[in-house]
């Protein structure tokens, strides 16, 4: 049974993963399990590349900037001040996204069959 566009990709916003939607992607925080723990689905040929910290940067930019021009527009504060509060909140929302965004990729290289096939030859 081929999964539907949307829900491959909540699979992969979920982090479970895109073929039965409940075993998980990671074992570990950025670690792709070799196979799907629930139904043996091969998780680790699909190379995500750059496409995750990619993702995760425009998404936490369109978050963050606007953030910055509203308190900087309505409040004025010290450039010392936030720099407290943007630098980490940054770094910390793209750690988040980062899982997140990796998994969605995966997912969507799932749903296309996109397997590497240079992993396919190593083995
Ligand atoms: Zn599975």
């Amino acid at each position: 049974m081929i999964r539907s566009i949307p829900a491959v990709l909540l699979s992969g916003i979920l982090k479970k993963c895109p073929n039965c939607a409940k075993g998980n992607v990671y074992s570990k925080y950025l670690k792709v399990n070799e196979y799907c723990k629930k139904c043996n689905e091969e998780l680790h040929s699909y190379r995500t590349d750059d496409f995750g910290p990619w993702l995760s940067i425009i998404i936490a930019g369109h978050i963050i900037v606007p953030l910055v021009l509203a308190v900087e527009q309505n409040y004025a504060l010290d450039l010392w001040l936030q720099a407290i509060i943007w630098i980490p909140l940054t770094i910390l929302s793209v750690l988040f996204l980062l899982p997140i965004s990796k998994s969605i990729c995966l997912s969507i290289l799932w749903r296309l069959k996109m397997k590497d096939d240079e992993s396919n030859l190593e083995k």
